[in-house]
């Protein structure tokens, strides 16, 4: 603990109230509450630092209310890291008061790869009973209340895949005469919920002569269990996948979804405590690309097919502030011939989801979303592309609650129609 302290006290100095941090915080612009910007929670780890304020479970609420959307680092005049800051924070007040015996007990499950992939894959054959089709073919309805999976009624989600990407293709995805070879990190959505996007990130490296790898012994990238402060599972979970990804001396490590991108590529090196394996992740980290990252590197097939629609691009926050990504998408989807790309007022707000955020708080999770389902109808888009998972199930809600017709797809899936893989 005092080693944090210590830690947080030289991000805490530089802070100097400017409020630069509150014109940003989407959760600020929803909940009107100084408690909740970065300066708000920059004065209670000082006065925790200072002896003022204990790590009671009431700070620990304060704290869970931030979408981590890292908004508020880049304008930070002083350069206050408050994304390392706040997670720091998760994870001593994890430590000292635990976390609700739901998420815990959740957390662990992931660390047991095997049985979680028999869980999802029996959820998937039983979901019918605990949930119906929503009205607007978008996706379930709870047809009870599930507060303790943070699901209301209206709330729609995404059905489970009857069958996840990983048990649809082989390990080992084959090429006649290979240009490279890949390790696809699929990460949980797009394996159990958005196999189709998986898929179509693998015939795209196909179709550039790639031979690309599924580990079958990757595990979740940790981020829900680290971002709630649970550092054990989290650093569980980024050992495994390091281990994993670095025994295949692959030329990249392909990710399709920011969070577990952002995770492998930045987020570990704070998590990693075993020095072998920080060796290791040091060496790949590297390595680690979006595939709209990687495919600009490689450089879009030629004869692309016509793709007739209006298209805007949502920035998911771990892909634009996590990642550093946002020419890429935009360059590809604008090269598409037949596609109009119009651009969305506030592309790189975040969309509300916050990971476990909008399980907890999803009415400021809503407002926010609504007013990116706003921007994005403004521009008379039928498509809105994304590259982030949570984010398009957070978005597809909110457009089938307020009854639009717009579709959501990965980036990858619009690709694969242009390349005439879909
Ligand atoms: S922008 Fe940075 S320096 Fe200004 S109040 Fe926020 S955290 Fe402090
Ligand atoms: S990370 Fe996002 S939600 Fe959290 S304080 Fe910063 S701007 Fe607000």
């Amino acid at each position: 603990m005092e080693k944090s302290y210590a830690e947080w006290q030289k991000q805490l100095v530089k802070c100097i109230r400017c409020g630069t941090c509150r014109s940003v915080c989407p959760v600020f612009q929803a909940a009107d509450n100084e408690n909740t910007t970065a300066r708000g929670k920059v004065k209670l780890l000082e006065s925790v630092t200072e002896g003022k304020l204990a790590l009671t479970p009431e700070l620990q609420t304060r704290m869970s209310k931030c979408l981590l959307c890292k908004a508020c680092v880049p304008g930070c005049p002083s350069g206050v890291r408050t994304d390392e800051l706040f997670l720091s924070a998760r994870r001593e007040l994890a430590a000292k008061n635990g976390l609700p015996l739901a998420k815990k007990l959740a957390f662990t499950g992931l660390t047991y790869r095997r049985l979680f992939d028999l869980g999802l894959k029996m959820g998937a054959t039983f979901q019918g009973m605990v949930f119906k089709d929503a009205p607007n073919g978008r996706g379930k309805l709870a047809r009870f209340p599930l507060p303790g999976a943070g699901l209301s009624q209206r709330r729609i989600i995404p059905p489970l895949a009857s069958s996840p990407l990983r048990s649809r293709l082989p390990e080992r995805n084959q090429v006649a005469s290979p240009k490279g070879r890949v390790a696809f990190y699929t990460g949980c959505m797009l394996n159990y919920i958005y196999p189709e996007a998986g898929e179509a990130i693998v015939k795209i490296l196909k179709a550039h002569d790639i031979e690309v790898i599924i580990p079958s012994r990757q595990s979740c990238c940790g981020t829900p269990a680290f971002t709630s402060g649970d550092y054990q599972v989290g650093r569980y979970l980024a050992e495994e996948n390091v281990r994993v990804l670095a025994a295949g001396n692959y030329d990249a490590i392909i990710t399709g979804c920011a969070s577990c991108g952002a995770a492998l590529q930045h987020e570990y090196g704070t998590i990693i405590e075993d020095d072998k394996v920080k060796k290791m992740w040091e060496e790949l980290s590297g390595k680690v690309k979006d595939i709209t990252q990687f495919l600009v590197g490689l450089g879009l097939k030629d004869n692309l097919r016509e793709v007739k629609a209006t298209l805007t691009y949502h920035d998911p926050c771990h892909m634009v502030r996590g990642m550093g990504i946002t020419k890429e998408p935009r360059q590809i989807l604008k090269a598409i011939p037949g596609l109009k790309y119009v651009e969305m007022k506030d592309a790189a707000k975040c969309c509300g989801a916050g990971g476990t955020f909008s399980m907890v708080y999803y009415d400021i999770s809503r407002t926010i979303n609504d007013w990116k389902l706003d921007n994005a109808e403004k521009t008379g888009a039928d498509i809105l592309a994304t590259g982030c998972s949570a984010c398009r199930m957070h978005i597809t809600d909110g457009l089938g609650q307020k009854g639009s017709s717009m579709k959501v797809l990965h980036t990858a899936e619009v690709i694969a129609k242009a390349y005439g893989l879909d």
